[in-house]
């Protein structure tokens, strides 16, 4: 059982998620509400999303013995973090459909496989070079130019694993800094906006999108999203055009995010798409409230092989996330009007943490 078209589950079937986190845990909920069972596995006792499923497996991601008793308990397979280990993902799906397919996670988990797969579609990125040496950093600033991003080709996240390198700096000492042996230098894209689009594909190669979202980022971290993005709609059209391609080459099935800047040089605005992230994202949690559907309901149904919504915006969006000891002001977003909380459940708000998300929406 390895085929998108195979997967068809009942009320009271079992989705097997892999990742305990706040995704996990918004995506058990969608699947509670469309009478479908979650199991959630995770190594981590503290998972968020352990609350909310009767069946949790909490294990290593290399203890074949606990993934194989996982997947016989469960009808499909699903992740919220790309970083499933290859292994992982293999035993699995020798047992089980695993949806999004595998072999996205070798394109999504390698910044290099990434871009080349999107260059290959003709889709355009900022410029790009390998680089395994600090030999490598100097001959890539020298093709790329300066400023320009170093970035670890594997785990990074939340800017994490990145260096700016600007003029003046020292290839050796930003190499050295890095502590990775291989990375991906991007050029520095001076962009106007960043952008995102929330993409479904369903097993028989429907793809809807939810209206491209507007994000600005904090320290690296997505501090809020505003759909609709403020961007025309034929730059709305080109952005859903280039999820739908990425998701359609991928033979995707589930619900997947695009990361774009939006550049104007002078001219038109034009579109680089920045990183895609093949699970649902942390740009779509303003569907939950502000959408007739949401993306973790729309991942369950492209999952389990039923029909995609069609997704109706309830008017302007805007959602904030509430990281670290913000999550502690959680009573005042309570009593603001208008206003609807999420929070995940995490224990301890450390720096950086997303420990929950507040949508507040504007009606037409
Ligand atoms: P990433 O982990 O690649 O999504 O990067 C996190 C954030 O860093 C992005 O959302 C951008 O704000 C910024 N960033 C990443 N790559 C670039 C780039 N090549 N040029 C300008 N800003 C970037």
């Amino acid at each position: 059982m390895t085929s998108n078209k195979q997967v068809a589950l009942k009320p009271g079937d079992t989705i097997g998620i892999l990742g305990g986190g706040q995704l996990g845990r918004m995506l058990a909920l969608a699947a509670a509400r469309l009478g479908l069972k979650a199991q959630v596995f995770s190594p981590d006792p503290d998972s968020p999303a352990f609350d909310v499923v009767q069946h949790a497996t909490c294990a290593e991601y290399a203890d074949v013995e606990a993934l194989e008793l996982f997947a016989a308990d469960v009808d499909v397979i699903t992740y919220e973090f790309e970083n499933v280990p290859a292994a992982t993902a293999m035993i699995l799906s020798a047992r089980r459909p695993v949806l999004p397919n595998t072999k996205v996670l070798e394109t999504t988990q390698d910044r290099i496989a990434e871009k080349d797969f999107v260059t290959a579609l003709g889709i355009p990125t900022a410029p790009y070079a390998s680089v395994a040496s600090a030999q490598d950093l100097i001959d890539a600033i020298g093709k790329i130019g300066l400023p320009a991003v170093l970035k670890t080709r594997r785990f990074g996240y939340d800017g994490k694993g990145q260096i700016l390198v600007r003029e003046g700096d020292d290839p050796r000492i930003i190499w050295q800094g890095l502590a990775t042996k291989s990375a991906i230098l991007e050029g520095f894209v001076p962009f106007e906006r960043e952008v995102s689009v929330i993409a479904a594909r369903g097993a028989n190669g429907e793809v809807v999108c939810f209206d491209v979202t507007e994000n600005v980022h904090k320290d690296h971290i997505l501090k809020t999203s505003h759909a609709p993005a403020a961007i025309s709609e034929a730059l709305a059209a080109q952005a859903r055009d280039i999820a739908g391609k990425i998701a359609t080459a991928l033979d995707y099935v589930g619900v997947l995010a695009v990361e774009l800047f939006v550049v104007t040089s002078g001219k038109e605005p034009t579109l680089l798409v920045n990183e895609i992230a093949p699970r649902v994202h942390n740009s779509g949690h303003w569907t939950l409230d502000g959408a007739s559907v949401s993306q973790f309901e729309q991942h369950i149904r492209a999952i389990a092989g039923w029909p995609l919504a069609q997704p109706v915006r309830h008017g302007s969006v805007t959602m904030t996330n509430l990281i670290g000891n913000e999550v502690l002001d959680y009573g005042q977003w309570l009593t603001r009007p208008g206003a609807t909380v999420h929070l995940y459940g995490k224990g301890t708000p450390r720096p950086g943490r997303k420990m929950g998300h507040v949508t507040e929406v504007k009606p037409r």
